[in-house]
C-alpha cells in the first residue's frame, strides 16, 4: 500500500529503516505541568517502569498537544531542536535539553501512509515541544530512539482527527511506538494551587466519565464530547489536550487490552490518566 505515493528507492528505504514488526502497544500520556520532566514524582515513576514495559521501538512518532497548526505537519528534521513552550518557570527547566534524533524516514513513512491530510514536512520549524520530552526524558533518559513529532490541525474536527489518526495503524507493525501527549481533563483556568493532589467534583466526574467511555471504546461518544455531561465540558474547554487521546484510541485494534495508570487529578483542574493500549512485554 505504501507504493502508491512513493518510487522503489524509497520504498526500500523505509523497509531498510523500518522493517515489519510484532504490533507495538500505543500510549495516550497525560503530561501535566512542564515540572514533570525535572521532578521525581509518581507520575514519573510510572513513566520510568514503561522503559522496561514496553518493547524498545525503532522511533517514536508523538502527537502533543503543543503543536497547533494549520494544516497537519510531522519533523522532518535530523536534530529537532527542544522547545521551550513555556515561560516563567525555573531555569532548570529551560536548560533541559532532550537530543534524541529525529527521523526524516518516519517522517517520509507518515506522509506515504495518508490519504486524508496532506501531511507537510516541517525541516526546519517546530523539532520536540514539552508535551513529548518532559515525558519522553523519563522514558528514554538516553535519547537514543529518534522522535518524529505531528502536528495537530485545529482547523478539523475530531471525527476528521479520529479517521486520520486510523491510517497511521500501520505504523505499529514497523516498530514505531505511537504516543500521544495531552490531558482529558485540563482546564487551566480552573486551577487550584490549594489543591496540589487533588480534583474539583467536576473534574473528578469528568475524569471517570471519560475512562469509562475508553474502556468500552466508545468512540461515538468520546468524538462527540460536547454532547456529554456538562463536568466534561469544564474539563474540555478547549479540545488541544483532548485530541492525543483520541490519536491514541483510533489506533486500538478490535478488543486490544487497556490499561490504565497515573489516574488522579492534580491542581483540581488536570487529570494525569493515562493508558496503554495492547500488550507490554
Ligand atoms: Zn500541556
Amino acid at each position: 500500500m505504501y507504493l502508491c505515493n512513493m518510487n522503489f528507492q524509497e520504498f526500500k528505504n523505509i523497509s531498510d529503516s523500518f522493517p515489519h514488526t510484532v504490533q507495538m502497544p500505543v500510549l495516550f500520556v497525560g503530561h501535566g505541568s512542564p515540572m514533570n520532566a525535572i521532578e521525581e514524582n509518581s507520575f514519573t515513576k510510572e513513566w520510568v517502569k514503561l522503559r522496561y514495559a514496553l518493547p524498545k521501538p525503532n522511533a517514536i512518532l508523538c502527537i502533543s498537544a503543543h503543536w497547533l497548526s494549520r494544516g497537519t505537519f510531522v519533523t522532518a528534521m535530523d536534530k529537532p531542536k527542544t522547545i521551550h513552550d513555556f515561560y516563567g518557570f525555573p531555569k532548570a527547566l529551560e536548560m533541559v535539553q532532550y537530543n534524541a534524533p529525529g527521523s526524516p524516514a518516519l517522517a517520509d513513512l507518515v506522509v506515504d501512509s495518508s490519504k486524508e491530510a496532506n501531511v507537510g514536512k516541517d525541516e526546519s520549524e517546530w523539532g520536540l515541544d514539552h508535551g513529548s520530552w518532559s515525558v519522553l526524558k523519563h522514558i528514554y533518559p538516553d535519547a537514543d530512539v529518534p522522535v518524529v513529532e505531528l502536528s495537530i490541525d485545529y482547523t478539523k474536527d475530531l471525527q476528521w482527527h479520529y479517521d486520520f489518526a486510523k491510517e497511521l495503524s500501520a505504523l505499529r507493525r514497523r516498530g514505531i511506538l505511537i504516543v500521544g501527549s495531552g490531558n482529558i481533563v485540563h482546564n487551566l483556568r480552573m486551577i487550584s494551587w490549594s489543591m496540589p493532589n487533588g480534583g474539583f467534583d467536576w473534574a473528578l466526574g469528568a475524569n471517570t466519565i471519560l475512562t469509562d467511555l475508553i474502556k468500552k471504546d466508545d468512540a461515538k461518544s468520546l468524538i462527540n464530547y460536547q454532547k456529554l455531561d456538562s463536568a466534561v465540558q469544564y474539563a474540555v474547554p478547549t479540545p488541544d489536550h483532548y485530541i492525543p487521546m483520541l490519536y491514541a484510541m483510533a489506533l486500538r485494534d478490535g478488543n486490544e487490552p487497556v490499561s490504565f495508570f497515573n489516574e488522579q487529578t492534580v491542581m483540581g483542574s488536570i487529570s494525569m490518566t493515562s493508558f496503554l493500549l495492547g500488550g507490554a512485554q
